[in-house]
């Protein structure tokens, strides 16, 4: 469902992204892991045009985005399909917890009030806040907020969701939730990219992890393969300071 193959991106005169290759079939999950400023994010918003790049081929679910690619139909369109989690959590402030989930369905595929609503009650259900529906974003706590925007990317019915840091904003307690909503994704086919520092929670629900030392794959494979017995000496002495 992505493709990348020898993606380079600039930001100015800092190369951040070099010769990337990476390729994720239906219903992967697949862990990117790197130190702070190695490119993580960059790479994952680049898959759904957030991030322009200078070179490369990049192909996800179906649609080609092009070097210096601006709005063009391909990007519409991935937007569509992709869903997105971020540290932040990015919910309307002043909506209530059901019009965040109900909005896109209704405003980009055009569906009914009831049927978005149909739609967003189970979701809610689903991450287990079904009972915060009526409240503003700003009444949760983080991981409650994190929820609703993971419910948010789901209403849409996206066939990849990515995944920056979702829990890095969140107070330790809260930080289960939100992973246990995600395993639970995961279990039912979901294919899914993600970025974070939860070593634990890669291991367990990777398919594959990536690491990405300053723009580069250095390091790629099963989770027991690269957390166990990582080839690469920058995977080394990056294990060694997080796990
Ligand atoms: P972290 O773990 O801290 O989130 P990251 O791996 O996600 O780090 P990126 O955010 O992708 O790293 O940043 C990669 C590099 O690109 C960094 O050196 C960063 O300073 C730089 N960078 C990111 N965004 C921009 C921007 N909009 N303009 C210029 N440089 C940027
Ligand atoms: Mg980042």
């Amino acid at each position: 469902i992505v493709r990348m193959d020898k993606v380079n991106k600039h930001f100015g005169s800092l190369h951040v992204l070099k010769d990337i290759e990476m390729t994720v079939s239906p219903g992967e999950v697949v862990v990117i892991i790197g130190a702070s400023g190695s490119g993580k994010s960059t790479l994952i918003r680049c898959i759904n045009g957030l991030e322009e790049f200078q070179q490369g081929y990049l192909e996800v679910d179906g649609s080609q985005l092009v070097p210096h690619g601006k709005a063009s139909a391909a990007l519409q369109k991935i937007r569509t399909e992709v869903g997105m989690v971020f540290q932040q959590f990015n919910l309307f402030p002043h909506l209530s917890v059901l019009d965040n989930v109900t909005l896109a369905p209704m405003k980009v595929r055009g569906w009914s009030r009831d049927d978005a609503t149909e739609t967003a009650e189970r979701l809610l259900e689903r991450v287990g806040i079904s009972d915060q529906a009526a409240k503003h974003p700003g009444q949760l706590s983080g991981g409650q907020q994190q929820r609703v925007a993971l419910a948010r990317a789901l209403a849409m019915e996206p066939r990849l969701m990515l995944f920056d840091e979702p829990t890095s904003a969140l107070d330790p307690e809260m930080i289960g939730e939100v992973l246990d909503a995600m395993r639970e994704l995961a279990r039912e086919g979901m294919t899914m990219i993600i970025v974070t520092h939860e070593m634990g929670f890669a291991r367990e629900v990777a398919d594959r992890v990536i690491f990405i030392h300053k723009g580069e794959i250095t390091e790629e494979g099963p989770p027991e393969k690269v957390f166990d017995s990582p080839q690469n000496e920058r995977t080394q002495s990056f294990l060694s300071r997080v796990l």
